[in-house]
């Protein structure tokens, strides 16, 4: 059975004080149903949001270096991340790509460096609105998985979550309808299977302007196991209610 997944990138945004106010009542009040809930905030949190959490919810990296140690100023190994206690780091996020001019092959090795440390890896794909209007989604989506996942091997599987997030959806109230982002999954889920990989067995989490009232159609399809979850997961209320919008069978 694959695991549902709840996660909150918090972006460049946060506090001390936003911390002590979201954390708290995220770890007393989004766990239930088997749902794992993961938050990732900016790297210099990360022990004040372990603190609040108090091991009810998971911690993830935003971003990662491609390397494992040495002369890299400013960046932050995946063993680093496993040492502050994540479970996650994100790889690819597509303001990654876009602004960092983060590659497939980047994303790749990060990946490695993720699985490498034991921790999982959730690999952050999706078109931008050009390529959608071209025809090009599923291909562009494609490729993102195959080459962002290729060193991945047996039992490494276990360790890799897919975030299927188009690019015009995140941060701008736009969704993709239900129905057209199962059917990216479930694109995404014969790539997997392509790869040999154990495809029904890997999370394939759906992100862009999630919210309380789109996420139960969401999380109701059959090939989305949860969501990653961008500005929704800063207002606690609305957070949680995502966490709670699986349905009762699920
Ligand atoms: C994201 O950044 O991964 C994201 C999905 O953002 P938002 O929910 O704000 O669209």
């Amino acid at each position: 059975m694959r695991r549902k997944i709840v996660a909150g990138n918090w972006k460049m945004n946060g506090s001390k004080d936003l911390v002590k106010r979201l954390v708290g009542s995220i770890s007393e009040q989004s766990g239930s149903g088997g749902v794992e809930v993961v938050i990732v905030p900016p790297a210099i949190y990360l022990s004040e949001v372990a603190e609040f959490a108090g091991g009810e919810v998971a911690t993830g990296l935003q971003n990662v270096s491609q390397w494992q140690a040495g002369a890299y100023t400013g960046e932050i190994s995946a063993g680093m991340a496993r040492d502050m206690g994540c479970a996650y780091i994100l790889v690819g996020h597509s303001e990654r790509r876009q602004l960092f001019g983060e590659t497939d092959g980047v994303a790749a090795e990060k990946v490695k460096q993720v699985l490498a440390s034991g921790l999982t890896a959730m690999l952050c794909v999706g078109e931008t609105l050009e390529e959608r209007e071209a025809g090009e989604a599923v291909s562009v989506v494609a490729a993102q998985v195959r080459k962002g996942l290729a060193s991945v091997s047996g039992d490494q599987w276990r360790r890799v979550v897919v975030a299927y997030e188009p690019v015009w959806a995140i941060g701008t109230g736009k969704t993709a309808t239900a129905a057209d982002a199962q059917a990216m999954h479930l694109e995404i889920r014969n790539v997997l299977a392509g790869m040999k990989a154990p495809a029904n067995e890997v999370s394939v989490l759906y992100g862009g302007s999630v919210k309380a009232d789109n996420a139960p159609a969401l999380f109701a399809e059959p090939d989305i196991d949860g969501g990653l979850i961008g500005g929704a997961s800063l207002k606690a209320e609305e957070f949680i209610s995502i966490c709670r919008a699986f349905p009762a069978d699920a």
